[in-house]
């Protein structure tokens, strides 16, 4: 089963989503769905012996084109909705044990190609609002395949991330008649210290008021929304710097670090939208042996709490791994 219900004290949608408990949680590597199809063996998700990068619908979606009646009736307060939208996996190689940090960067390139397509896609359908892309990596943060693949939903509202940074850049123009976050990159580039890296067209550093210890944020230097607008080099810059964070990352505590990384695009579902493209990873690693969890203040308050400074954190992640043109 799987609906909308609304959550009439946040003012938000939760996704009820029960057939989910029945997906493969980390098969043994000989039945890797995400594997290519082998000669005489059982098919997986992908029936093909080869592929660069395929992309197909989530066997257990959240949300789909077809969505069931909800299981229940909603009221006036407590409306329900039918789970409208779409679920896919975007699986990024053939081989098992490949990582992004390891792949060329013509791979992320394609990569970013598959993205730019399943936006534009996704988001000419008229129920969808938002094409959400994401990847979580590392059993830290739930993952249940480790053949390495990203995620997409596209949702049929805005959700509530997407809804407050939306509010605050559309606030932020009212007041300034520039785009927010144009105005942050040049402070931050001004500033210097919470910058990790910078390649052609794009600069990643530490948020001023990171939730994460590792907390890093990627962003074009143009003023662009959707990835699809990238010309051909901001295409090669982002790869660049998606492979120098993931090696920095990876050089950070001598093991591959579990993150979440989400990529906010400006919404879809038509409206005047000026958003500034940008990535957001979020490692839950405060160090090498200890994870940050959502408490008390995070869960229940919703105020992060980050025990560490990003000055400190973005002059360590600068100073391992490669920088620059030694991360091609
Ligand atoms: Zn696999
Ligand atoms: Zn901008
Ligand atoms: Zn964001």
């Amino acid at each position: 089963m799987s609906e909308l219900r609304w959550n009439a004290l946040l003012g938000e949608w939760t996704i009820t989503a029960t057939h989910r408990q029945d997906r493969t949680f980390l098969p043994p590597r000989d039945f890797c769905p995400l594997c290519p199809t082998r000669p005489g063996r059982a098919p997986t998700e992908i029936p093909r012996e080869e592929f660069e990068i395929a992309v197909f619908e989530n066997r257990f979606p959240s949300l789909e084109s077809q969505p069931p009646e909800p299981a229940v009736d909603g009221t006036d307060l407590s409306p329900v909705r039918p789970a409208l939208g779409a679920c896919e996996v975007i699986v990024y190689s053939p081989h098992h044990d490949a990582t992004l940090a390891g792949s060329s960067i013509e791979a992320i390139e394609r990569l970013i190609t598959v993205w730019s397509h399943r936006t534009l896609e996704l988001g000419a359908r008229p129920e969808v609002e938002y094409v959400f892309i994401f990847e979580n990596r590392g059993e830290a943060i739930g993952v249940t395949l480790h053949h390495p693949h990203g995620q997409v939903y596209a949702y049929p509202f805005l959700p509530p991330v997407a809804a407050r940074e939306t509010a605050e850049a559309r606030r932020h123009r009212e007041r300034h008649g520039t785009c927010l976050g144009c105005d942050l990159a040049d402070e931050e580039r001004a500033d210097g210290r919470r910058t990790v890296l910078e390649t052609p067209g794009w600069r990643g550093g530490v948020p001023f008021a990171a939730r994460w210890p590792y907390e890093v944020h990627l962003a074009p230097t143009r003023h662009v929304g959707w990835l699809h607008e990238l010309e051909a080099e901001e295409r090669s810059g982002l790869a660049l710097a998606l492979k120098t964070l993931l090696l920095k990352y990876d050089a950070l505590f001598g093991f591959p670090l579990p993150y979440i990384m989400a990529i906010h695009q400006r919404p879809t579902g038509g409206g005047d939208h000026d958003e500034h493209l940008h990535f957001e990873f979020y490692p839950p690693n405060r160090t090498e042996t200890k994870l940050k969890y959502l408490a008390g203040s995070e869960a229940g308050a919703g105020a992060f709490i980050n025990d560490t400074l990003p000055e400190e954190t973005a002059a360590r992640l600068r100073s391992v791994g490669p920088t620059g043109e030694a991360a091609r």
